[in-house]
């Protein structure tokens, strides 16, 4: 891969803080939007070729001034993460799993030759924001605080290399229940003519490119009635690879599948959560190549019995309906499977703090 100076990489280092003078009304919890509004702090740190990563700091939340050829904007030199900070009913402020973003973060760094942020000054930095902005995270049911970090080249110039000076930030902006009245099964369509990523791409990194090519796609479904598309390989457009920006699971005859990562998957933590939970209860999980002719032979034969997407936004999405060479294929009546709904409710009451940690998941704030 790259070649960066690793220098200075894995000290921690020591986070200021700049309190807003100027702090902002809250949003009603009733009326949050997705990633529409935010909080009152930010944090930086900023990485330059000849010291490394230096002066993490939470400053209030302002816009930034940037010169217009920062590399970010011209090559797409750039990564993200997406996590979330809940409320428990007991008023504690807690984290899911927030060292697999990190590590998650870093293999994208890796791809997109951006040099390493040391883990433990992310957990810190992250930690530090959502603690001082705690009181941004909403109290009703099934409302989170969205975390989302990320960083950009900065260094002005047009050459297509990779840049000497980045910026790695974290903004948070609180966010309204996934769904209003229980989780509801969606309709997919498979995208047969655009692909989102391949082998040897960077489908495996979280990495803006990825999003800005899947676009056109999720637009066309989108017109004819679908609420995501479901991704073929890039290679043979057989394989079933992703719905949307979520991981996918099958139950078919009573086997748990969902594709390998084949190198053009994006590794999802709730994928890892939904693996591990399986286990926990007994139930292998398959994870190897799935055709789509696959999916739909069981479906024709009565034994496609649950399908259901995973991601940190939903959590679970059930499947309701899969469009596919021209044919609609129903799944488990429109209704949300007993499996997905299990899934669903333990995960969920593990981020909520409502029932038991088993895997130390949880990182408090
Ligand atoms: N695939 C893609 C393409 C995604 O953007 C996401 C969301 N990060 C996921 C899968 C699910 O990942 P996670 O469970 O970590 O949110």
């Amino acid at each position: 891969m790259c070649h960066i100076d690793t220098k200075e990489r894995f000290i921690l280092q020591q986070i200021s803080i700049t309190e807003n003078p100027n702090k902002k009304d809250k949003p009603n919890d009733n009326a949050l939007q997705f990633g529409k509004t935010f909080t009152d702090h930010m944090f930086i740190m900023d990485y330059d070729k000849e010291i490394g990563w230096h002066d993490a700091r939470v400053v209030p939340y302002q816009p930034l001034a940037m010169d217009p050829a920062s590399m970010v904007f011209h090559y797409g030199q750039t990564v993200f993460e997406g996590l979330k900070a809940y409320r428990t009913d007991r008023g504690d402020v807690q984290l899911f799993r927030p060292t697999e973003n990190i590590a998650r973060l870093n293999r994208s760094n890796a791809r997109m030759c951006i040099p390493e942020i040391d883990a433990d000054t992310a957990l810190k930095g992250i930690q530090t924001l959502v603690d001082i902005d705690r009181d941004w995270v909403p109290h009703l049911e099934g409302t989170s605080l969205y975390i989302r970090p990320f960083v950009i080249a900065t260094e002005a110039y047009l050459g297509v290399a990779p840049a000497s000076k980045y910026a790695f930030m974290v903004i948070l902006s609180p966010v309204g229940a996934y769904y209003d009245a229980g989780i509801n099964p969606v309709k997919i369509a498979v995208e047969n003519e655009y692909i989102r990523a391949v082998k040897g791409g960077t489908g495996e990194a979280k990495t803006a490119g990825n999003y800005a090519g899947s676009m056109a796609a999720q637009e066309k479904v989108a017109a004819l009635g679908y609420a995501q598309v479901l991704w073929l390989d890039g290679h043979e457009k057989k394989y079933i690879e992703e719905v949307g920006s979520m991981n996918i699971f099958f139950k078919i005859n009573g086997k748990v599948i969902t594709p390998h990562l084949s190198g053009s998957i994006l590794p999802g933590v709730t994928r890892k959560s939904v693996i591990q939970l399986l286990n926990d209860w007994g139930i292998a999980v398959e994870e190897r190549p799935i055709a789509l002719t696959e999916v739909l032979e069981a479906s024709r034969k009565g034994e496609l019995e649950e399908a259901f997407g995973a991601g940190t936004a939903a959590v679970i999405s059930p499947i309701g309906e899969l469009f596919a060479d021209g044919e609609s294929y129903i799944i488990n009546n429109h209704k949300t499977g007993d499996l997905s709904k299990r899934v669903y409710e333990t995960l969920t009451g593990i981020q909520y703090g409502r029932i038991e940690d088993p895997h130390q998941w949880i990182v408090r704030v």
